[in-house]
Order: C-alpha cells, then structure tokens, then sequence
C-alpha cells in the first residue's frame, strides 16, 4: 500500500506539470499566486488595498481596464468587467470569488502562514485553498483568454469581496445597492464546487453548489420575577428554558429533498450494496419518511432537513435568588427555500408560552439555484478537457457563502471550479498549514478558460 501511494505521488508530481504546463507559464502563474497569498488579507489589518491594486494592474495588464474599487466597511470590494467583443444580447456572467483570509496564528503552523512555499506536491499559505487560488486561477484564466484573442459575446463581470469570512457587506452591497454594476443572468462561484481525485487518478467527479442552507441564530429568553430562593414557587426562568431546550432536542423538522440532496443520495443509492445504500434507497422512495431521514441523519448530519441545536446557555443572578432571566442560542441550518419566520414559528411553539423566540442573526434565506443545461454541460466539457468522464455532482453547503446574498435577489449562483485536491487529504481551509495541490492550481487555468469560452463564446 505504502509503495502504491508512493508511486502515485511520484507520477502525479512529476509528470502532469511538467507535460501539461510549459515551465515559462507555470513559473509565471506561481509567481501571481505566491505575491496574492504573501499579502494577508485578514480583517482589520489593513492590507486590502495592497491586494486590490495588484489585481486592478493584472486586469489593466490584460486590457481589462474596466476596474472599480469599493472602499465599504473597512475593506474593499473590486468589480471589474471585460465587455462583450460581440454582443450577443444576452446578459453577463458573473464571476465571483473572495479576497480575505480567515486568521492565523504563526505559533500554531508549522510554517509562517503569510510566507508562500511549495512542498510535496502542495503549495501552502493562508488562504491557499479557501480562496485565493481560485480567485488567482480565475485572473490568470481571463488573462489566457485575452492573450488568445478571445472575444465574448455577452460582458464578463469579476466580483471579488473583502469580507466574505466576517461581515459580508461586500456581496451584501453588490447584490442591492451595487447591483447595476454586477447584475447578471446567473454567477459563477470560485468559493465552492471543484474537483475530487484519488491518489491513483480516479476521478470522484467534480461538485457545483447549486444551494445553501440558511444560517439562524435564535434566541430562547425567559423572564420571571424572582424573588427568595428559600420560597420557590413552579414559575421558574431556569425551568422553564430548559423544558424548551428539551424539546427542541426531542423535536424532529420535516425531512426534505432539493436537485442537489436528491442527486447525492442517488450516487450513493447506486455505489453502496450495504445497509447504508438500502437505507438510502429506501428513504428516496418516501423523502417524507421521517424515521428513515433520522438514520440518515445519525451518519451524515444536516443534509435530510433543517437541523438546530443549544450552543450557548446563561442565566440567573446570584446563588440564592429566583432566577430572572435565563437564555439560551439557539442555532439552526435552515433547508434551502424554507423561510426563517417559518422555523421561528415551530421552535416558538416548540417552547411554549414562557419563553420567547427571537431571531438574533442570519444570512439571507436563498432557494436551490434551477440545475441548467447549459452551465452544467459547459462545466462538464471544461472539465472533460483534463478528466475525460467526470461527473459533475450537484451540491448542497450546509454553511453560507457570499452566493447567498445573490440566490436572495433572484441571481442563480453556481459554485464550479477548476480546482482539485486529492480524496481524504486535508487542505486546512479556515485551519492550520493551509494548502492547495499544486497540480490542481495550475490545472484549473485551462479548465476555467475552456468554461467561460462556452458560456460567453
Ligand atoms: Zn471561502
């Protein structure tokens, strides 16, 4: 077994660079990335406007002059757009990726987190994979484009965001107040989707994010008078919280089914011979079945229904009083296409009387984005060009991207990318020693050319 990885790092380290990509443009490519991620981009160091005005040079560098930078909340936005060479009328494309970086602590890495390096097959650094080399993928794929004479026939419009990872306000503006500058028939995300490939060159398929469950915190508050606590009484705010807690753990949503669930179990329905596939299969046959989504649930949670749960309790005064306040976070991923105010409703029944609901944060409610021919058949022949066969696998994120903001306003959002990493292996997004395969950030150049050719030729 040992031998076989071995060999199979070996041939995936060696041969596919060095055939596939001239020395020259990958030296050049490297060099984009190793200047993006050296620059750390996490909030409220500052540093946004070092990363904006190299982007905005490597547009200009390209001929796309068409650059607009937003200073907004602390951070930048930047919207580029390379117009349509031949107008075809229809509307643009949106390509949309993100520009900061979550923190990170040097202490905790094995290397300096902001100081590029390459090692066994990886490139690593802060933001390797989530998400600047898709961002840096997606420049140097324009930049190819350019350079190879291409001429779109509808307007190509870049988003990148400076806070996806903390406030949003980025995708939050572009899709409201900035929305004439971004508006566009559907957009394609580099924060999500990409490729899967075991160590021996199997191919698992590549995933595209066609919907998000809702983020929602709610508060659970309840109030009493108080008083001595040598005289109690059967009002109690500590009592009556915790029956409400009880319950929401006992309580069981509606299980659902959405394109990108349905097409996951199938695959799974289809490989799995075992108890786990039969469970699958029996459950695609009644997605109302509430006991069979429960088992489901057990061994891949969040991806049959809306799912919440406690994650934070406080409450009384002093040792020897009636408590007169206790609360509770509540904490739910909300089934894409279900209304906050929905589950708001249910957990207040839920909680009865004594103790009151209230929505505390949330990302925007977004429906599943339709599966379209056309983008998927484009991905597909992208990916075709490296990985004859791939499937693409429609997908559901049980966390939120800057895509939400868009679903909200009514612009289909597709997570795609030309980016992969190998089955099993970690890649330490938001974590420690970050890191993106190195075959995988040069191979995503051609693949995103080969999309944005089909979609905008
Ligand atoms: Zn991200």
């Amino acid at each position: 077994m040992f031998l076989r990885g071995l060999l199979a790092t070996l041939l995936l380290s060696s041969s596919a660079l060095a055939q596939e990509v001239p020395e020259a443009k990958a030296a050049a490519e490297r060099a984009l990335f190793k200047q993006i991620v050296e620059i750390p981009t996490v909030e409220g160091r500052g540093n946004m406007p070092k990363l904006t005005r190299l982007l905005t040079a490597e547009f200009r560098k390209a001929g796309i002059t068409n650059v607009v930078v937003k200073d907004h909340d602390k951070t930048q936005t930047l919207i580029a757009r390379w117009p349509a060479a031949n107008p075809s009328g229809r509307k643009p494309i949106l390509l949309m990726a993100h520009m900061d970086v979550v923190e990170a602590n040097p202490a905790d890495w094995k290397y300096d987190p902001f100081t590029f390096r390459a090692e066994d097959g990886w490139y690593l650094g802060r933001g390797a994979s989530d998400n600047k080399a898709a961002l840096t993928g997606i420049v140097l794929a324009l930049q190819g484009l350019k350079k190879s004479g291409f001429a779109p026939t509808r307007d190509i419009i870049i988003l990148f965001t400076g806070d996806e990872e903390t406030a949003a306000m980025g995708a939050r503006r572009a899709s409201t107040e900035w929305r004439a500058l971004v508006d566009a028939e559907y957009a394609l995300n580099g924060d999500a989707g990409g490729g899967a490939v075991y160590r021996d060159g199997r191919v698992e398929g590549f995933s595209m994010q066609i919907a998000e469950k809702t983020y929602a915190d709610f508060t659970f508050a309840a109030t009493n008078r108080g008083g001595h606590s040598s005289a109690p009484r059967p009002d109690n705010a500590i009592y009556a919280l915790a029956g409400a807690i009880k319950a929401v753990e006992a309580h069981r949503f509606a299980p659902m089914i959405n394109d990108a669930t349905r097409v996951a179990y199938e695959r799974i329905a289809a490989a799995d011979s075992g108890a786990y596939g039969e469970l699958v299969r029996k459950w695609l046959k009644d997605p109302a079945d509430r006991e069979t989504a429960d088992l489901l649930e057990a061994n891949d949670p969040g991806y049959t229904r809306t799912r919440c749960v406690a994650t934070m309790l406080s409450g009384g005064h002093a040792p020897n009083a009636l408590p007169q306040k206790a609360e509770a976070n509540v904490n739910c991923r909300i089934f894409p296409g279900v209304k906050i105010e929905t589950i708001r409703t249910e957990l207040q029944a839920l909680a009865g009387p004594d103790v009151a609901v209230t929505l505390a944060d949330s990302s925007p409610e977004s429906g599943p984005s339709p599966l379209r021919d056309d983008v998927v058949d484009a991905y597909k022949a992208a990916v075709a060009t490296r990985f004859k066969d791939a499937p693409i696998i429609p997908m559901m994120s049980a966390g939120a991207t800057d895509g939400s903001y868009f679903r909200n306003v009514g612009i289909p959002v597709y997570g795609v990318g030309g980016l992969w990493g190998i089955v099993g292996e970690k890649q330490g997004a938001h974590g420690l020693d970050e890191r993106v395969l190195i075959e995988g950030f040069h191979g995503q150049v051609p693949i995103w050319e080969e999309l944005l050719r089909r979609l905008a030729g």
